[in-house]
């Protein structure tokens, strides 16, 4: 008998754990499972803001996948996805090879939200991906090293956009790394502007009033400038301008002011619903019996109103009963509704601060960060286990390339 064939589209924390759930769930020989990425590295998208600013070495970031995954059970295929061909149940990729499915996971994760603003495509930096994030630490020494040659001060205006959660730990980074980056490219810090700006009356405006305070006082003891209430309405190659006829010259804007569900998704041939995959209580795409999707590209209905939000968190709560699912399907068994359970949030800022939420419970400062750190170091452990953590934090793991 023909083996089924799943094919996983994105490497990120849905894609990888659905296909590491698989490899414990399968039998020897039951399905053929690919696994299909743009990169050839997996990479830790809630650390990314420290690529971003130079306080993580890239190896801790991001991984290649062949080392994550077992070659004997998942079959690693680098390509951009394209689109899906939901008749001919096949999967589309750049360069027009198209590789054939059973079943299909998509879990694409996300992309910025601009909300059309003018410039902001063509001129900030976005926390998107590892690629991203280094094309913002390659523009800081950028403009650390032609400082030095025209003294022009919009080269030392660092400007982030957005103070959601990862607005707030991209600042956190910039003010513990700049200082540093400074020291090596022989810069005075003191010429250095951090400026956050927020279209709220505050940074994390959706937490408790407490948090806001603390993470208020944390940043300002930055010397970080804060616009708040105030929204950015355009970029330019050399300023940002906001509202209230406020502009401020600046080469470089990092925006983090929200995501939306990867835009390949809307070339699928399938329902979307606010740039998302809407899915069943068994994470299958709505009205489909072999395709499933998980994480920040699919639209999943808490109760009648609200969705689960694009966090890392749900998309592997997700895989877990993703790759339970896709197997049940494969055996002819049942299924298992999806049941979120929030085990709460924590932000850090910088190494020594964070600010954070379990149940009704507050987290801030230094144990804040230490419960950050250990939440990061659960999911390597996931991942890879202990040696992987070992890896990471010790360096014996090649660079990406
Ligand atoms: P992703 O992790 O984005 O993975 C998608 C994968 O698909 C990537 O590997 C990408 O390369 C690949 N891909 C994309 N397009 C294509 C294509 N066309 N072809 C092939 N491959 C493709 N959430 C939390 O719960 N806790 C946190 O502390 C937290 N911190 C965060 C910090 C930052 C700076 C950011 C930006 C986000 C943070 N989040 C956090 C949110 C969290 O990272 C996302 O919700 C999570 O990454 C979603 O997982 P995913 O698998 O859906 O997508
Ligand atoms: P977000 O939507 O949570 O925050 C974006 C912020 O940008 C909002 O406060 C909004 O008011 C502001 N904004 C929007 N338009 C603006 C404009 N024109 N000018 C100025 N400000 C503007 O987005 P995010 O922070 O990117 O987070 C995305 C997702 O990732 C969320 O689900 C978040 O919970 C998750 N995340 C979690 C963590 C964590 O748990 N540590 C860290 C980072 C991100």
């Amino acid at each position: 008998m023909r083996k089924p064939k799943i094919v996983i589209l994105g490497a990120g924390y849905g894609g990888i754990i659905t296909s590491k759930k698989l490899e414990k769930l399968l039998k020897s020989g039951e399905a053929d499972v690919t696994l299909i990425n743009k990169h050839e590295y997996h990479y830790i998208t809630t650390q990314l803001h420290k690529t971003g600013a130079g306080t993580a070495v890239d190896r801790q970031i991001a991984m290649e996948i062949p080392d994550l995954i077992d070659p004997d059970k998942t079959t690693f295929k680098k390509a951009s996805v394209t689109g899906v061909d939901v008749q001919k149940q096949a999967v589309h990729l750049e360069g027009g090879e198209s590789v054939d499915y059973d079943y299909l996971l998509i879990a694409l994760g996300f992309d910025i939200e601009t909300f059309g603003i003018p410039g902001i495509k063509e001129h900030a930096f976005a926390i998107r991906s590892f690629r991203s994030t280094k094309a913002i630490y390659n523009q800081i020494i950028r403009q650390l090293s032609l400082y030095k040659e025209d003294k022009d001060p919009s080269r030392l205006t660092f400007v982030v956009a957005g103070g959601g959660f990862t607005g707030v730990e991209m600042l956190g980074e910039l003010a513990e790394g700049l200082p540093k980056l400074c020291k090596k490219y022989d810069v005075p810090f003191d010429e250095v502007k951090i400026v956050a700006v927020e279209a709220a009356a505050s940074v994390i405006p959706f937490f408790p009033k407490e948090s806001i305070q603390y993470t208020t006082e944390v940043l300002e003891n930055f010397n970080i400038q804060l616009h708040m209430s105030t929204k950015i309405l355009e970029c330019t190659p050399e300023k940002v301008v906001l509202e209230n006829d406020i502009e401020i010259p600046t080469r470089t804007l990092i925006w983090s002011c929200g995501v939306k569900g990867n835009p390949i998704v809307q070339d699928c041939g399938l329902p979307v619903i606010k740039n998302k995959l809407p899915v069943d209580s068994f994470l299958r795409v709505q009205d489909m019996k072999n395709i499933f999707s998980i994480g920040d590209c699919s639209l999943f209905m808490k109760d009648e109103k609200n969705a689960l939000p694009p966090t890392a968190q749900v998309a592997l709560q997700e895989a877990d009963v993703c790759a339970k699912n896709i197997v049940a399907t494969i055996r002819g068994g049942s299924l298992k509704a999806f049941e979120y359970h929030h085990k709460g949030s924590v932000a850090s800022i910088g190494t020594f601060a964070a600010v954070g939420k379990v149940g009704s419970f507050r987290l801030s400062g230094l144990f804040g960060a230490f419960m950050k750190q250990v939440i990061e170091a659960r999911y390597l452990l996931n991942l890879g286990g202990p040696s992987l953590i070992i890896k990471q934090h010790f360096g014996f793991s090649k660079e990406p390339v």
